[in-house]
């Protein structure tokens, strides 16, 4: 493994990507030449334009994606986005609309938006969607915020959110940020709801339930029609957190199963890439009790055409600006269209035949906490590897040696050790076979050498990190040496 110096390293007095002819007018600090920023910054990097490219080229060649290979980042869903979608998102046409043009010069914008929303309340089963979140969080906090509108409206906002131990981290912020108190039910041993603790704890005091389905475990809770009623029958609303709709478009519905609110992460199922930061879309589905109280605007058909219309007596408000992020929205059309109903059937299916080829490939490799069949995703524990003193960070680490990118660590926290998986649709058989002797080399390893994992990763240009200086210390800005 080659070492790329910084580009302070590679730098030379004197040298200038640039050369501009000669001055026929007097000189001024011109910040796009870069004159005046190199002035002012000490020890600013002087390189050739090669130079640079090639720093950069190969700095880029060192990160991994979702284009170079398996990522199979439990929960999160790293699939391979078409690049078709690319291309529809970078048409002039969309990409020159100016967020502030007159109704009248964006109807093709807003049916985009308008045909997005009615095909996510047909995948999903709701009355309506807004697109306007931007990110699964922000659906989760606008989704509650919805909740409390309509509790508001028939009398009593309520105190209490209840969500399972198994739930995803951002549910109790959100409820949290939404100025409930959290309540949390436990998971039985098939690693669903425990339906006792339900009924024990649903209450005239609690506005919702927010269920993850399938859970952080990969399993589908059985009971959820049951649940629905246990939460419906003390006038609480059922909140289905839907950010990985992988394991079930085409197959089943969210809206069929008593949900009353539920967000699905564009950005995850449908296909946008994601990662570092975004951006995101998290649209919210609703049943019709929760239409008055939409975020404005909400783009309505009329007769004249597609409106923008705020005037919404009972509306939430704002929840950020414009109409959500617009290019995030157009890619996920593009794929739900591209797809159609069978291909987004296929979807589902396969996505959950890769995690369990994963699964049956590692049994007895690795340790499965619960033996619940799961859908999209699994979650193995280091249990066995911890006899041998080794970690689930150290299987990690010694993943990426094998070009692979780590699983979700240390999540769910109901499982200690949890190495969660999520391959999705996008992975061959191929892929999928590498990944499991991967991991089968370093069950090995974890017997035979330990230390080689405890040192690894070998073959990356940054070896293991001291991840708490890491946290607690961060280096952010680059000094000249003294
Ligand atoms: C990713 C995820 C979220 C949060 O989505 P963001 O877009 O990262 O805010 C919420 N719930 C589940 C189950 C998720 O997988």
């Amino acid at each position: 493994m080659i070492r790329e110096p910084l580009i302070f390293e590679i730098s030379d007095k004197g040298k200038t990507p640039i050369r501009l002819p000669k001055l026929d007018v007097p000189a001024a600090p011109d910040p796009l030449t870069g004159a005046a920023v190199r002035a002012g910054i000490e020890g600013f990097p002087q390189v050739a334009e090669s130079e640079v490219v090639r720093h950069f080229t190969r700095l880029s060649q060192a990160n991994y994606c979702v284009d170079l290979g398996f990522y199979p980042l439990g929960s999160c869903t790293m699939k391979y986005n078409p690049k078709v979608n690319e291309k529809v998102a970078g048409m002039p046409a969309f990409t020159r609309t100016h967020p502030e043009a007159p109704e009248e010069l964006v109807q093709g914008n807003l049916e985009v938006l308008k045909t997005a929303e009615e095909l996510l309340c047909v995948i999903a089963g709701m009355d309506a969607f807004t697109l306007h979140p931007s990110a699964g969080a922000h659906g989760e906090l606008t989704g509650m915020m919805l909740i409390q509108a309509a509790l508001k409206a028939r009398g009593n906002p309520r105190k209490i959110v209840l969500i399972p131990d198994s739930a995803h981290g951002t549910n109790p912020s959100s409820a949290h940020l939404c100025g409930y108190k959290v309540q949390e039910i436990k998971s039985d041993q098939r690693g669903m709801i425990d339906l006792e603790d339900l009924n024990r704890a649903m209450s005239e005091d609690v506005a919702a339930l927010m269920v993850t389905n399938p859970n952080t475990l990969g399993v589908f809770e059985a009971d959820i029609c049951r649940i629905g009623e246990i939460v419906h029958a003390k006038g609480g609303f059922l909140y289905m957190d839907g950010a990985n709709l992988n394991a079930l478009t085409g197959v089943a519905r969210p809206g069929d199963m008593k949900v009353d609110v539920l967000h699905v992460n564009l950005h995850k199922t449908f296909s946008t890439p994601h990662g570092g930061g975004g951006p995101g879309s998290g649209p919210v589905g609703i049943k019709k009790e929760l239409i008055p109280f939409l975020p404005v605007p909400v783009v309505t058909r009329t007769k004249e055409g597609l409106v923008l219309d705020y005037n919404r007596p009972r509306t939430i408000g704002r929840v950020r600006s414009f109409c959500g992020n617009f290019g995030v929205v157009l890619r996920a059309l593009a794929y739900i269209l591209t797809l159609g109903p069978e291909g987004l059937k296929e979807i589902a299916q396969i996505a959950v035949l890769n995690a369990n080829y994963i699964r049956k490939g590692l049994e007895g490799e690795y340790h499965l906490k619960y033996a619940t069949p799961t859908l999209h995703e699994c979650v193995f524990s280091d249990k066995l590897q911890q006899e041998h003193g080794i970690k689930n960070v150290d299987i990690a680490k010694r993943l990426i040696d094998f070009g692979l990118h780590p699983p979700t660590m240390s999540f769910p926290l109901i499982v200690h050790g949890a190495l969660m998986i999520e391959p999705t649709e996008t992975e061959s058989r191929r892929d999928l076979d590498a990944f499991i002797d991967a991991m089968k080399t370093i069950a090995r390893e974890a017997r035979e050498k330990p230390d080689v994992l405890r040192a690894a990763p070998h073959a990356t240009y940054v070896r293991r990190l001291d991840e708490t200086t890491a946290a607690k210390k961060p280096i952010l800005r680059w000094r000249p040496a003294e």
